[in-house]
């Protein structure tokens, strides 16, 4: 007789927050002791897959030095493929699944396929950063809007930002070193103050942080001057300025000189 065919297996989506495991949510920390398969990609802190069981089997899908993230379609295959040979896949992704992550495909694709999913959020960056530079993304004195957008997307300069940043409005912004220089030409062009101050935050709550501070006009040198690496935020706004953010400024000083 044949074997029967197996009972689907599912796919977890998990959010592994920022990098230092402490901001991992209880269901992602059990879920990664307990995985056999874990696809993650270059983002997950080594500190974070350290909790999976030596037995365990991780899969990367990250960028490996010239070549290319594995294409999406080929994750979402992988991820249906595992879970309809009955395992349990824990696709463990930084901060937040459904910010700038691609969960929102990875989960239609298991939808499509009759494979269950389930979301397990994660602290995105843009939250660990503001915690770990003290910095609140809104404040009663000088912001009451926060905006997240993606730096490093197709037709930057057809996007509309306006109204996102300004006064009284934060705007976080992912992925946007390579275009730390369009993304700050367009937001003055847009009509943004010069001297708008921002904030840079570098491996966010990682203990090799940075947070470096700047003016909109000044952001472009910034990144260059103090060679500021992925993964990082570009926050921009008056929040940026509040003194607790100051007081991080020596420290910033210290790390770029
Ligand atoms: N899903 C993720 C974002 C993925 S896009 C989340 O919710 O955080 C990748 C971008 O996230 C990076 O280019 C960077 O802008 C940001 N990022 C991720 N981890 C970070 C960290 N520890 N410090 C600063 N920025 C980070």
């Amino acid at each position: 007789m044949s074997n029967p065919t197996p009972e689907p297996g599912k796919v977890w989506l998990v959010g592994a927050g920022p990098g230092d495991p402490d901001l991992l949510t209880l269901r992602a920390a059990r879920l990664i002791m307990r995985a056999r398969l874990i696809v993650h990609d270059g983002l997950v802190d080594p500190a974070i897959l350290a909790l999976a069981r030596p037995e365990a089997r991780l899969v990367s899908v990250a960028k490996r030095r010239s070549r290319h993230t594995m294409p999406q379609e080929e994750i979402n295959a992988l991820l249906v493929r595992e879970a309809l040979t009955g395992k349990e896949v824990v696709r463990l992704k930084g901060g937040d699944p459904f910010i700038f992550g691609r969960g929102g495909e990875e989960a239609e694709a298991c939808q499509a396929a009759g494979v269950a999913v389930e979301v397990v959020p994660g602290i995105s960056a843009a939250i660990g950063a503001a915690a770990a530079a003290q910095m609140p993304l809104t404040h009663r004195r000088s912001a009451s809007v926060v905006s997240f957008v993606a730096g490093q997307c197709k037709g930057l300069s057809e996007q509309n930002w306006a109204g996102l940043a300004g006064k009284g409005r934060t705007l976080v912004i992912y992925m946007g070193l390579a275009t730390a220089e369009a993304i700050a030409d367009k937001l003055i062009e847009d009509g943004l103050a010069p001297d708008m101050p921002v904030a840079v935050v570098e491996n966010a709550t990682r203990p090799q942080m940075r947070v470096l501070r700047t003016s909109l006009a000044g952001l472009p040198d910034l990144v260059a001057r103090a060679k500021v690496k992925s993964p990082a935020v570009i926050v921009i706004g008056e929040v940026t300025a509040e003194p607790q953010v100051e007081a991080l400024r020596a420290l910033a000083l210290e790390a770029t000189t």
